[in-house]
């Protein structure tokens, strides 16, 4: 054999070789998925193909706020403040009425509150938010769903905490809402008058970071037969602008970015992409839409707007043989669920940060699972006493019944006489046993709750972690086990698992299905 040959054959069975998969790049399914029933592959682009920097958060923030400025009459001293990159995290509630910036479980109950950069204590949070569920249809609470979000719930901290420092004479009713929704359309305008995609465009490597391990991703998935296809919300100038960053030159067999994908879709307005009948128009050179009527796609052509139905038609195939991988919570992953039945992927960067520090937390996250137990067996323990000092009291108040006369014939309901000194020492005993067991609960309880702020510290300082609020789901940890089939922290790591795997679903519990608490009473 050829010394060329052998290097060509060495190096397809590296490429093939399974590989020990560290556990932040791991792919994580909460529905089985099979691979080899998928035919096509979308892909986002906007944090799910290109993640951004944090330059592009502090260009973002830094626009908005020059904008707030001069045509809404901010304060000029917004722009002094340095942006915080590590204040908000995804999943975030912003609650319009009272300007707080909110943290919520599975079950919609507040379990975070910040005003400003205060934390609210938990009276103060218990009088506004107890009765409440947080209802995301309400025009008053704002869901912080896409990365894009993160930086602008720092902005409205900063200025809720410059509206207060007026003091109450200038106040108004809307203070916060107002604040928020200025900041909302400022942000709107700058995505949507091009003027960030022109900085970002004007210095692309600043602001979008390059992976090299992404074509080899592609290029994986196209040897195994999958068509790909990039669906993105962004317009067609800037997408090419993005792309060609992300791929172009990488390999020399595909020195153009549109030479890895079969169809290119920009401009397709996700969500309403799934549902509504708008038609495709093929760009030219310049990006411009041509008038003639699109009836079926072209290799390497780049297509503005469209609509499921069509591109499904045009290609002959579409359902739950689509695989779609985005990172936008709503608009990618929620919203194609429940309008078809393409197959989802969800890109969750913070996966990577959240794995590695939980991995570094290994033992007092085992302690924490030893401690709750004990609470647990505790509880049960303390319960159970409760239950046999209530009968002791109960047979402590029964009248005295008289000693049965030898002489009287004995009835039936006459029973021996109570002895009480037996049972003033049993109920004291049990006293004594009961005091100890809360004394122990408590001691317990506070260490629990020591190490969970231990370890929501080592996360977000202020909202801990992003998917988990202590035992429960966050809201967005709760999203995406709903909404998700398969979730990871980049596009890549689809590179270290085979295209043909079959993705399976860890088995699922019902609650009595978990072994029960050994009762330990004594
Ligand atoms: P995708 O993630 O590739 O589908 O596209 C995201 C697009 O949405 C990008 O072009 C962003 O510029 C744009 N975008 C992100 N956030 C906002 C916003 O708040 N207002 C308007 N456009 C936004
Ligand atoms: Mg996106």
């Amino acid at each position: 054999m050829s010394a060329l040959n052998t290097e060509k054959i060495s190096a397809l069975l590296d490429e093939f070789s399974p590989e020990e998969v560290p556990i932040e790049r791991r792919i994580f399914v909460n529905r089985n998925l099979r691979m080899s029933s998928i035919e096509l592959i979308g892909f986002d682009m906007d944090y799910t193909l290109a993640e951004y920097t944090t330059a592009f958060e502090v260009l973002q923030v830094q626009m908005t706020v020059e904008r707030l400025v001069k045509n809404l009459g901010y304060p000029k001293a917004l722009a002094d403040l340095p942006y915080d990159p590590e204040f908000a995290i995804r999943g975030l509630i912003i609650d319009k009425r009272h300007g707080n910036i909110l943290k919520a479980d599975a079950h919609r109950h507040i379990v975070k509150a910040l005003h400003g950069n205060a934390e609210l204590q938990k009276d103060e949070r218990r009088a506004l938010y107890r009765h409440e569920r947080v209802r995301m249809k309400s025009d008053r609470f704002a869901l912080v769903d896409t990365l894009f979000a993160v930086p602008e719930t720092w902005l409205f901290a900063k200025l809720v905490e410059m509206e207060d420092s007026k003091g109450q004479k200038r106040v108004r009713v809307d203070r916060y809402g107002k604040i928020f929704d200025d900041v909302r359309k400022t942000i709107d305008t700058i995505h949507a008058d091009e003027s960030l995609k022109t900085i970002v465009m004007a210095d692309i490597g600043t602001y979008v970071h390059r992976d090299p391990e992404l074509a080899r991703t592609l290029v994986r998935l196209r040897n195994a037969g999958k068509r790909l296809f990039l669906l993105t919300n962004s317009l067609g100038n800037y997408t090419q602008a993005v792309m060609s960053h992300l791929l172009d030159g990488l390999r020399p067999d595909r020195p153009d970015w549109r030479q890895y994908f079969d169809i290119i879709g920009v401009g397709s307005r996700k969500p309403a992409f799934f549902e509504t009948a708008e038609p495709f128009k093929r760009l030219d050179d310049r990006f411009q839409p041509t008038t003639a009527k699109v009836r079926s796609f072209e290799h390497g052509a780049m297509y503005h707007a469209g609509n499921r139905a069509d591109f499904e038609r045009f290609l002959g195939d579409g359902g739950d043989h689509v695989l779609y991988v985005g990172d936008n919570m709503y608009g990618d992953i929620m919203r194609s669920k429940a309008l078809t039945s393409w197959r989802t992927a969800m890109i969750v960067p913070e996966l990577e940060t959240e794995l590695l520090r939980l991995s570094a937390l290994r033992e007092t996250l085992v302690r924490r699972e030893e401690l709750d137990t004990l609470r647990r067996q505790l509880d049960s323990e303390i319960h159970h006493q409760e239950h046999m000092l209530s009968g002791l009291r109960g047979l402590a108040r029964e009248p005295v019944v008289a000693r049965a006369d030898a002489d009287q014939p004995v009835t039936p309901d006459a029973r021996p006489a109570l002895d009480r000194d037996a049972v003033k020492q049993a109920i004291s005993h049990a006293q004594k046993q009961l005091k100890s067991r809360e004394k122990q609960l408590q001691t317990t309880l506070q260490r629990i709750h020591e190490i969970n702020i231990d370890v929501a510290r080592a996360f977000n300082p202020r909202f801990g972690m992003v998917f988990k609020c202590h035992d429960e789901h966050s809201i967005f940890g709760e999203q995406l086990e709903d909404y998700a089939c398969l979730y990871t922290s980049r596009v890549v790591n689809f590179s270290k698992v085979s295209p043909f795997q079959y993705f399976r679903a860890p088995r699922d519990f019902l609650p009595h299905e978990v072994p029960p608490i050994p009762r330990r009473i004594g």
